[in-house]
Formats: structure tokens, C-alpha cells, sequence
């Protein structure tokens, strides 16, 4: 029998802690009426849960309850939140960001809003500077993610927030990466997406924050649901995990972020000491704590993969890996389309140990080795 595969693609997903799962069960069986049933009690009582959950997760973002509204997930978020924008209404987004934002802002060009995708710099940082330039009179939203799902970067929501606001565009971020895994202040936001299945929560649930006092556009209509903003029956074991999941991130994550950024620093050390021809992409400081992005000369990351199949490693965004070309991400932070091909990255998560890192340089060193071999021969 091969030994268990590592999972460490933890930006692509994460499992389900066993506690979450323990905590949504009720949902499916006993507590399952629809919360808009309100004249029964099945219904009430599926909509205290879903109330008590929408609680629990404003409280962990220091958001008020009725400032969250849930959807499918975070490419549901991003897709409500640029739905704001009219014909003739300017947005800027950056190169970095998830397709769920990309697509969308694309689609909106073809529509008659104006759309400026700003450049970053080879870290994956969108300079204040740049965004500063880039702000028109008719700007009405801008929106940069919170952390790069490639490359670890994580921006400085802070400073681009406070110029959107003295510019009078609302700011939107894309925190998908980022919550439970560092500190996020919504309190500098006026809208934000995420989605529970990157924090150890269940994969379908994910919720848009729009700050009190602005008026977001439905996507999905129907019935009246979420206040009207997105409709069908919330998918309340799914809100009930998501609450459950950022419980536990209270108590752990800060603990983990420290634990992983020394074993993500440990990894990269040794990559850089073990194997030559290694260059890693992204900051060391301001980068996600599980998160390294490294490509090897002369390799390609789909072989090395195919041939490391004792990790469950990513070559590039899982969304992306449908369309085989060199990473948008890493092409915008200046690598060449040669290097980008030969990048992976690497996801670290609760599950992984100090042993892992040894095993995967060491597994990485011989791999490597031998793959160049073979194509010197
Ligand atoms: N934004 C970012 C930054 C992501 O990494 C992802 C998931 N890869 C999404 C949005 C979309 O999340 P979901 O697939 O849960 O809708």
C-alpha cells in the first residue's frame, strides 16, 4: 500500500473540521425547517439558527449581523458585489485577482462600465500610488483582494481603503484567502467576500458583507430572502458550519498563523539550500503563513506533480487549472511565461507537521534531479 497522500494545497480548500461537521448535523435532520417558515415552529427554529449564526460570524468580523448576506460562496460575492456598477460608472480592480472578480468586471466592460485593472509590482502589491492615479470622478467601486491565493501576498487594505473613501468610490475586497487565517478589519471596508470552506468550514455556503447605508444590486431574484438581496432558502447547515468554522478560527488562529509561517519559512529555507535553480515568488513579510510559491529551471510543474504524487501540491489557483497557460498572477508580477510553467505552490494547513516540510524537500531535491536528468538525456 503507498502511504497517504499530504494534502497541502489548503488555498484550493480545506477540509471540514470534524467539530464543524459535528455542529451542523441537527441541521440536515431535526432542525431542517426553512427559515422563511415563520409561521411554525420548524421554521422559527431554523431561523434562530440561521440569526445565531449570522451573529456568531458579524461578531468574528466585528461586522453587525444585518450587514451580512449569505450566497453560494465567494465567486457569488464578488459577482453581487460588482453587480453594483451601472453603464457609464467607472471600476478598478487589479491583474491579481480571483477570475470571480476578473470575469465579472470583463463582462461589465462589454456593458458600458469603464474598467481599469491596475499593474502590481513584482511582490503582487498594488501601490497606493497607483491606485491614487488611477481614481476618476466617476469612480464608484473599487475592488482589491485581501491576499493573493497564489502568491501569499496581502495588500494594504488599510491605505487603499482610506483613499477610496476620501475619494467618495466604495471599497470592495475580495478576503476569500485571508479570513481565519490573519487579522482582517472590516471596520476599513464597505463591502467583503468570503467563503467558509477556506477555513475549514463546508464547501457552498459564503457570504457578502455590505456595510450599512449602502444599497448592493440582486443578481439572483425570486423570493425575498436575505433581505431581499439574495434569493432562495439560505442553506442553513451551511451558515451553521460557517459560524461554527470561525468559533474555532478564534480560538486558533493566531497560534497557526505563527506555527505556519515558520514552517512555510522552513520550507522555503530548505527549497533554496537543498535544490539549485529554486525561485520562490511572492514577499517574505505580508504573505499569507501557509502560502509559497517556488518554480525550479528547467522543470515543469505539471511533471514534477505528476511524478510527487505523495503531495496533493497545485499549479497555480485549482479555478485555473482548466486553462493550462502560464499563471495571470505570476505573468503580472513580471515572470516569464518559461518560469511561471514551472512553478507549484504549496498550501500549508492545520494538518501539516515539521515532518511534512522535511519529507516534501527531500522529495523535492530527488524529484527534481531526476526530471532534469531525464530531459538532459
Ligand atoms: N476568491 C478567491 C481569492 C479564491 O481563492 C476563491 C476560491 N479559489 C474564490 C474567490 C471563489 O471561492 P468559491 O469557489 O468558494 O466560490
Amino acid at each position: 500500500m503507498p502511504p497517504d497522500p499530504i494534502y497541502m494545497d489548503h488555498h484550493a480548500t480545506t477540509p471540514c473540521d470534524p467539530q464543524v461537521v459535528e455542529a451542523m448535523l441537527p441541521y440536515f435532520t431535526e432542525i431542517f425547517g426553512n427559515p422563511a417558515s415563520l409561521t411554525h415552529a420548524h421554521g422559527r427554529r431554523a431561523a434562530n439558527a440561521l440569526e445565531d449564526a449570522r451573529i456568531a460570524i458579524a461578531r468574528f468580523f466585528r461586522a453587525q449581523p444585518n450587514e451580512l448576506y449569505f450566497t453560494a460562496g465567494a465567486t457569488e460575492a464578488n459577482n453581487l458585489a460588482l453587480n453594483l456598477l451601472e453603464p457609464g460608472e467607472h471600476l478598478i480592480t487589479s491583474a491579481v485577482e480571483h477570475k470571480s472578480v476578473l470575469v465579472p468586471a470583463a463582462e461589465l466592460a462589454q456593458r458600458g462600465v469603464a474598467v481599469t485593472i491596475l499593474a502590481p509590482d513584482r511582490e503582487g502589491f498594488i501601490a497606493p500610488d497607483s491606485l491614487r492615479e488611477a481614481l476618476r470622478p466617476e469612480t464608484r467601486l473599487v475592488s482589491i483582494e485581501a491576499a493573493n491565493g497564489e502568491i501569499g501576498t496581502l495588500q494594504a487594505l488599510g491605505d487603499l481603503a482610506s483613499l477610496c473613501r476620501d475619494h467618495g468610490a466604495l471599497f470592495h475586497s475580495d478576503v476569500t484567502q485571508a479570513a481565519g487565517k490573519v487579522e482582517l478589519d472590516f471596520s476599513v471596508l464597505d463591502m467583503a467576500s468570503f467563503s467558509a470552506h477556506k477555513f475549514y468550514g463546508p464547501k457552498g455556503i459564503g457570504a457578502l458583507y455590505v456595510r450599512r447605508g449602502i444599497r448592493a444590486r440582486s443578481l439572483i431574484v425570486g423570493g425575498g430572502q436575505e433581505r431581499k438581496l439574495r434569493a432562495g432558502t439560505v442553506n442553513v447547515p451551511g451558515a451553521v458550519g460557517m459560524a461554527a468554522a470561525l468559533r474555532l478560527r478564534s480560538l486558533e488562529m493566531s497560534d497557526e498563523a505563527l506555527r505556519l509561517t515558520a514552517l512555510r519559512n522552513e520550507l522555503w529555507d530548505g527549497i533554496v539550500r537543498e535544490i539549485d535553480g529554486a525561485s520562490v515568488y511572492g514577499p517574505r513579510a505580508l504573505r499569507l503563513p501557509g502560502n509559497l510559491n517556488v518554480g525550479f529551471e528547467r522543470v515543469e510543474a505539471d511533471s514534477l506533480m505528476v511524478a510527487m504524487r505523495r503531495f496533493s501540491l497545485s499549479s497555480g489557483s485549482a479555478c485555473s487549472s482548466g486553462d493550462r497557460g502560464p499563471s495571470p498572477v505570476l505573468r503580472a508580477i513580471g515572470v516569464s511565461d518559461e518560469a511561471a510553467l514551472g512553478t507549484i505552490r504549496i498550501g500549508l494547513g492545520k494538518a501539516n507537521t515539521v515532518e511534512h516540510i522535511g519529507l516534501l524537500i527531500e522529495d523535492l531535491r530527488r524529484t527534481v534531479a531526476r526530471l532534469r536528468e531525464i530531459s538532459a538525456a
